[in-house]
């Protein structure tokens, strides 16, 4: 079996309109263990040809048979296969990883091809070409020769029947020409089929046969010596790795390159930190901003209705709230009759107050309101107690105070026992009222409740009140019952709708779900502008990655040769694309936790720190990468390994 077997092979280039050939019907046979220089001017197209017959480029026609099997039809992936197990190059500009040591270049065929113990291997073949004191040099600390020896230990890792070498010893001084020569000839006498392209006589010497090519045609051939003969192998096996093996190999690939280019990695990766720094904070202050608010509802209790007495319009002029009011203690009987689905109901007063205790003065508001106020309200005191039914019916002068007044007046100390002047009477402190926080517009801790008798008769001397609140049963819809009682309450009082909106009725259910709709609408704006940061911090991976994979071209095409498929240059780009941004997605969730923990320090502010905002973040950085890594990746993937090679 020929190892090699070409007819009528023709390959030309389109220039402009014109076409231009390089190989024109090129008939050759190159028979196993031979070793042939291919010489020829430049330009004559000697290169042309032997990357064809290293399945680098492709032929326009002609058949080509490699070790008896045809080649011109195969897939991308099995010609990759073909190289990585079958074929050993060996190039003018050694083609090296320069950030790699000699053993990890030597190694490099095996991340593609099934090799036992690629390291053993590559250590055997760097001693064979007397580099067993290099092994850990990088191509810069060696010599040209150095380095080229270097590039034919890889060409012998995966133990190729065939090699191919294309002025091997192009850059190299002479006394180095002559050692690359002698490592050649000792690979031919080992048995490999070598084929080599020379512009150098001396250097075609050592060959068995000379052909020489001229404006890409055969014009000669010179048969130096017999070749000898060697038994011949049947070249049908493929050894391509795959699995967990293959993966693991690309991804320490991938770790080697971003390691080694830190700062470009940092900065590729920044935009996904600010991204995450935003998703992480913005959603710990929205998801904190709810929170704050359900908590100011349940302390407000559930299914609370309220109801107060607004404006009546007489001739257009609208009257103050409380001008005329339409509410009085009575109704507060007449709808519990009325509705058997009001829990409990209390009539509630307000005005302000000057509370006097010793020598400090505090202007506060003043609440009145019936005993069951205290779980209407969820009004449980953290110090001493509340009042009682028979003292609101006794007008009794016992009061209870938020935090507020108890920090204002009382320096924070326990206010139970003492007596306090609220409007210059004299009122006992029986309790303090649970914190309710600030609703935005009002601090809430900052009242005195006293029972209603005793505000309405003894100090705010009022006949009306203000509010009446309700608790609802659990189940009742307070959308029906909002609209019965207004017009409960407008017949009760001889006033009707036209009057203007004289009963105001919220329910806190309402106003739960509004609220809870602006923060949803809210967040949803948060998470866009998080996505958009995210999005740009994306755009940053794949311009960094475009530059990354130009910068690399030559090295994909030399992964190409040494038998990386398609697929392989894909998922190592993605996989680099992947783990830039999610570097930055773990940075950025540490540096966002640290946002977070900082707000809430300096600021008071309610931020909750939620698992799904750090999964989505994290989520989405790798979602990123792999979006904005897939065009780089994939134009790296389909880099033709001819035109990468070339590349200067
Ligand atoms: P040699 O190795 O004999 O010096 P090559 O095989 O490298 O010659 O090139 C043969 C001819 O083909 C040269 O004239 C070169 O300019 C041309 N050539 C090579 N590659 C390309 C290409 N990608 N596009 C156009 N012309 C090319
Ligand atoms: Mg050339």
């Amino acid at each position: 079996m020929l190892a090699i077997e070409i007819k009528n092979l023709s390959k030309s280039y389109k220039i402009g309109n014109s076409q231009f050939s390089v190989l024109n019907r090129i008939n050759l046979e190159i028979k196993q263990g031979e070793f042939v220089a291919i010489m020829g001017p430049s330009g004559s197209g000697k290169s042309t040809l032997l990357q064809v017959m290293g399945l680098l480029d492709h032929a326009d026609s002609g058949s080509y048979r490699l070790f008896g099997k045809n080649v011109e039809k195969e897939s991308s992936n099995v010609l990759s296969d073909i190289r990585g197990s079958l074929i050993g190059f060996v190039f003018q500009q050694f083609h090296l990883l320069s950030k790699s040591n000699a053993l990890q270049n030597v190694c490099l065929p095996s991340l593609y091809t099934e090799i036992p113990n690629p390291v053993l291997v590559a250590e055997k073949q760097l001693t064979k070409v007397g580099l067993q004191n290099r092994v850990f040099h990088t191509p810069n600390e060696l010599s040209g020769g150095q380095q080229q020896r270097v590039a034919i230990a890889r060409a012998l890792i995966n133990d190729p029947p065939i090699i191919f070498a294309d002025e091997p010893t192009g850059n190299l001084d002479s006394k180095s020409k002559i050692e690359i020569m002698m490592e050649l000839v000792r690979l031919h006498e080992e048995g490999k089929t070598i084929v080599m392209v020379t512009h150098e006589p001396e250097m075609a010497d050592y060959c068995d046969r000379i052909i020489h090519v001229s404006d890409g045609e055969i014009i000669n051939e010179e048969i130096k010596r017999k070749a000898k003969m060697i038994p011949e192998s049947n070249q049908n096996f493929m050894r391509r790795k795959t699995g967990w093996s293959l993966i693991s190999g690309l991804l320490k690939q991938s770790l080697f390159s971003l390691t080694s280019n830190r700062l470009r990695t940092f900065l590729s990766a920044l935009g996904i930190l600010f991204g995450v720094v935003c998703v992480i904070s913005v959603m710990a202050l929205g998801e904190g901003a709810k929170k704050s608010v359900e908590e100011q509802f349940s302390s407000l209790g559930a299914n609370l209705v309220i109801v107060r007495t607004g404006g009546m319009r007489s001739g257009g002029v609208s009257l103050e709230a409380g001008t005329v009011n339409r509410l009085d203690v009575n109704d507060v009987t007449a709808v519990s009759r009325k509705f058997p689905e009001v829990k409990q109901i209390s009539a509630v007063v307000n005005g302000r107050a000057q509370l006097v205790f010793g020598n400090r003065n505090w202007n506060s508001f003043v609440t009145g309101a019936s005993a069951n106020y205290e779980s209407l309200r969820n009004l449980e005191p953290t110090e001493g107690r509340f009042f009682t039914e028979e003292e609101d019916n006794k007008r009794a002068l016992v009061c209870l105070v938020g935090n507020t007044v108890v920090r204002e007046l009382y320096e924070g100390k326990n206010p139970v026992g003492t007596y306090i002047k609220i409007n210059r009477v004299s009122f006992r402190v029986i309790g303090q009222l649970p914190e309710k926080g600030s609703t935005g517009f009002r601090d809430q801790d900052d009242v005195v409740l006293v029972p209603l008798n005793t505000a309405m008769r003894r100090l705010l001397n009022k006949d009306a009140v203000d509010n009446l609140e309700m608790e609802l049963d659990q189940n009742e819809s307070s959308e029906n019952f909002i609209s019965q009682i207004k017009s409960f309450l407008h017949e009760r009082h001889g006033t009707n709708e036209s009057m203007g909106n004289i009963y105001q009725v919220m329910s806190m259910a309402d106003i739960q779900s509004a609220v809870s709709e602006t923060n949803q609408t809210m967040s949803a704006l948060l998470i866009a502008l998080a996505t958009v940061s995210l999005l740009v911090g994306g755009i940053g991976i794949m311009n960094i990655m475009l530059v990354s994979v130009k910068e690399r071209t030559k090295e994909i095409g030399l992964r190409k040769a040494l038998g990386a498929r398609e697929s392989d240059i894909r998922i190592q780009f993605l996989i680099e694309s992947t783990l830039t941004s999610l570097t930055g997605g773990f940075v950025g969730l540490v540096f966002g936790i640290f946002t977070v923990y900082f707000l809430q320090k300096s600021f008071g502010w309610t931020i909750v720190l939620s698992f799904p905002s750090i999964g989505f973040a994290f989520l989405f950085s790798i979602t990123i990468g792999i979006i904005f890594g897939w065009w780089p990746s994939e134009y790296a993937a389909k880099l033709s390994p001819i035109v990468a090679l070339r590349s200067e």
